[in-house]
């Protein structure tokens, strides 16, 4: 069988690879070193989350940090050395009832494929504040462990009351000085060890009942917030604080659901892995990255994970 061949409009390819950040661009490296030609489809958001932070200073190789587009294009680059056919396009619609599986990009090609990794990744939820969409990079962001560091000795706040939001501000505490934790209910979600954690950290201020209003900056980085708190049924009273970042810790949205009437997932839309490896329940489909990690997502961990699909596929064609 021909690696890519094409006639009508339709195209069969040995392995498909879907998401471009550094799960997808690892999962083609390793693809086409195997000579499985790999066609890579990058997806809405070209390059990932790791686009929208700034410098990443835990990715092993870069002793100076590198900012997350350079880290994508090295991965990008690396994975066309290869001959890897990175390409634009967004996955509309699956077949995964046979084989080989069935895709349509952008509504309209039909790509055929031996084998399929999804490397989708997740959205972190924000609050849709015209003023949050003004200041990422610029003190917004969703990722404490990725931009944490550069708030060493600042105040910053943190919004959420999950498990996410505690284990961040307990994170940040370490390095900042002082933490605001903003939970919109009188309680927070998190595990009730995680909130022991919290209230045992001295620098952490948790202000129930509080939502953001507005994050405030001096139109290039954030300066404070102003939170609305709630003071009874119909009281209301405004509040400002002043911070230099501002995290959103409100969950993610793995990037699953064109797959969903095939792929099995968790209740909340992850990607569910076989034991240790990256295959799903549909033969010859794999998946890594934060479409299936709940715990780590790290850009470090999702590239290991698309060495693992990589294999995985490598050696499911090998056996069919
Ligand atoms: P969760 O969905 O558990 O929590 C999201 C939090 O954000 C909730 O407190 C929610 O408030 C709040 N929130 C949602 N939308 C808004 C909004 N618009 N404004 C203000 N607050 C908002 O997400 P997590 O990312 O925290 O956790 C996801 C999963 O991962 C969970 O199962 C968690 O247990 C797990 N996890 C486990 C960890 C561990 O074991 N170490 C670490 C991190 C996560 P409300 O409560 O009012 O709905």
């Amino acid at each position: 069988m021909e690696a890519s061949n094409t006639t009508n409009n339709t195209e069969h390819v040995k392995c498909l690879i879907i998401g471009s950040g550094p799960a997808g661009y690892t999962a083609a490296i390793y693809a086409a070193r195997a000579n499985l030609k790999p066609v890579l489809i990058q997806g809405m958001q070209a390059g990932g989350q790791l686009t929208t932070t700034t410098e990443v200073d835990n990715f092993p190789g870069y002793p100076k940090g590198v900012t997350g587009s350079s880290l994508i294009e090295d991965l990008k680059q690396q994975a066309e050395r290869f001959e890897t056919d990175v390409r634009w396009g967004v996955v509309t619609e699956v077949d995964f009832s046979g084989h080989p599986h069935k895709l349509i990009i952008d509504g309209e090609k039909t790509i055929t494929a031996d084998s399929v990794i999804i490397s989708t990744g997740a959205t972190a939820r924000y609050l849709g504040l015209e003023s949050e969409e003004k200041y990422k990079g610029g003190g917004v962001s969703a990722c404490a462990t990725c931009d944490g560091f550069f708030y060493k000795g600042k105040d910053v706040a943190v919004v959420g009351g999950g498990d996410t939001a505690a284990e961040e501000a307990t994170y940040l505490a370490n390095l900042c000085n002082k933490v605001y934790l903003i939970v919109r209910k009188d309680h927070m979600r998190a595990s009730k060890a995680m909130q022991k954690k919290v209230a045992e950290t001295a620098n952490i201020e948790v202000l129930y009942e509080h939502n953001t209003k507005e994050v405030t900056g001096d139109g290039s980085v954030v300066t404070g917030a102003t939170l609305i708190k709630r003071k009874g049924q119909a009281d209301e009273e405004e509040v400002k604080i002043n911070i230099d970042g501002f995290f959103l810790a409100i969950g993610h949205n793995p990037n699953s659901e064109v797959f969903k009437s095939y792929i099995e997932t968790d209740a909340n839309g992850y990607i569910i892995t076989k034991d240790k490896s990256s295959k799903t329940n549909v033969e010859g489909v794999f998946a890594c990255g934060d479409v299936q990690d709940t715990t780590y997502r790290q850009a470090i961990t999702a590239a290991g994970s698309g060495c693992k699909a990589a294999l995985d596929a490598e050696r499911f064609l090998s056996e069919n």
